[in-house]
């Protein structure tokens, strides 16, 4: 689950991480009030969307504005604001679509001596919290692995213990920190990295981490991911969630508890199991294919969701063909073959559907659909199922 800027901030200053000061603004006369309010000569006025890449993004209805921009007095931050608010956003993350921005964040400009880059996420390989930590901020960090990748410093710590002050102050002296800038660190990282681990995190990441002219440490960016698996534990979360920032079919898919990512491709997938899910996925490439999306019904699927997610499927209209992909273990084939065909009904199948089914009480129902009367084509295996899905699109 991802979050606003703002949000992140606000989270990160109630665990005494610093950041500068900012105000919320939905409308342009907030956004002029809360250069007032500020008090400073200048202002920052940020685009909220969940997407990177803002202060080199520009909006679709006004090419020369800026998603980040710096502003001299309220009637500056005003105009801007209107520019902003209400527009399409496109940066390097959003894709061409872009984003609409609804909020915007008014930040006190700051004196910035240096900005370095800042993430703790997980190594999965090593199972543990990283921090990683740049003299490049600012920058695209990828690149930056790319070019010079001796200028990225890494750091692993145990969640228990946290990263304790040794730790900063080799990740400091990696990437080159004076004394001053050394002592700032060994009081900011700490408290990021345990904020990753209290708040359950997939990414806290902090692009640009600045050092002021008095060697004042602040996060001037903050993209936090929680970690979906772990949002149980922190009920509070759901009233930071942003609906307008997610996709409509993946919200609608997690209330009817599914695992649902939509692709960019053509072919509808319904499976149960990650597992499956993904070599269908891959099945479907190799016989030249796209898929649409992934979709994990999940072990014990009931008609309801099985329905549902027929019907998340075709209201995606690049959807030209499904392909029904079920291993009945605890859950028996003829039951999925119930579902299936109540599905077809309610929802009103128009495409072609290709259905393998293979596991408990398969007979029964491979039986039930040739008896059915329905258009579906069954498949004997994984690859047959592919090959037959690719063929109904006639490429
Ligand atoms: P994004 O990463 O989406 O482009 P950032 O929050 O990193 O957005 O802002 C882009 C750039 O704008 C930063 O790298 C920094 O140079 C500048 N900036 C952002 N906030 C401030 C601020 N409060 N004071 C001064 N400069 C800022
Ligand atoms: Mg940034």
């Amino acid at each position: 689950m991802k979050i606003h800027e703002y949000q992140g901030k606000q989270l990160f200053s109630a665990s005494g991480v610093p950041v500068p000061k900012g105000i919320v603004a939905k409308t342009p006369q907030e956004a002029a009030d809360a250069f007032t309010k500020l008090q400073g000569a200048v202002a920052v006025v940020k685009s909220q969307v969940h997407a990177g890449g803002r202060g080199k993004g520009t909006f679709k209805e006004h090419p020369e504005q800026r998603g980040v921009v710096l502003v001299k007095s309220a009637d500056d931050a005003r105009n801007n604001a209107e520019r902003m608010l209400g527009s399409t956003l496109v940066t390097k993350q959003t894709g061409d679509v872009g984003q609409k921005v609804q909020t915007l964040y008014v930040e006190q400009g700051l004196d910035i001596k240096k900005e370095l880059y800042l993430a703790v996420v997980v190594d999965r390989e090593v199972g543990l919290p990283v921090v990683i930590f740049s003299s490049e901020g600012g920058m695209d960090i990828e690149e930056v692995a790319e070019s010079h990748p001796e200028k990225i410093a890494r750091e692993h710590f145990d969640p228990g213990m946290g990263l304790l002050p040794f730790q900063a102050r080799k990740l400091a002296a990696a990437i080159g920190l004076d004394a001053a800038g050394a002592k700032a660190a060994e009081s900011f990282l700490p408290k990021i990295a345990k904020f990753f681990v209290d708040h359950d995190c997939s990414m806290a990441e902090i692009n640009p981490l600045v050092l002021t002219g008095e060697n004042k440490m602040l996060a001037l960016d903050a993209k936090v991911t929680f970690d979906d698996n772990a949002l149980f534990r922190h009920k509070d979360f759901d009233a930071l969630r942003d609906l307008l920032e997610e996709d409509p079919s993946e919200v609608r898919a997690q209330a009817a508890g599914l695992s649902y990512v939509k692709l960019e491709g053509n072919i509808g997938c319904l499976v149960n199991g990650a597992g499956l899910a993904m070599s269908t996925m891959d099945l479907i490439k190799l016989h030249g294919g796209e898929p649409a999306n992934f979709l994990d019904v999940g072990g014990g699927a009931n008609v309801e969701q099985v329905t549902e997610a027929f019907r998340i499927l075709l209201a995606d209209p690049n959807v030209k063909a499904v392909l029904v992909n079920i291993f009945g273990g605890i859950m028996k084939c003829d039951t999925i073959v119930t579902a299936l065909l109540t599905a077809y009904d309610t929802v009103g199948i128009t495409v072609p559907l290709v259905v393998r089914l293979e596991g408990t009480n398969v007979e029964l129902a491979r039986k039930m659909l040739a008896e059915s009367g329905k258009k579906i084509t069954s498949a004997t295996d994984l690859t047959d199922a592919a090959k037959k899905v690719v063929a109904t699109l006639g490429a």
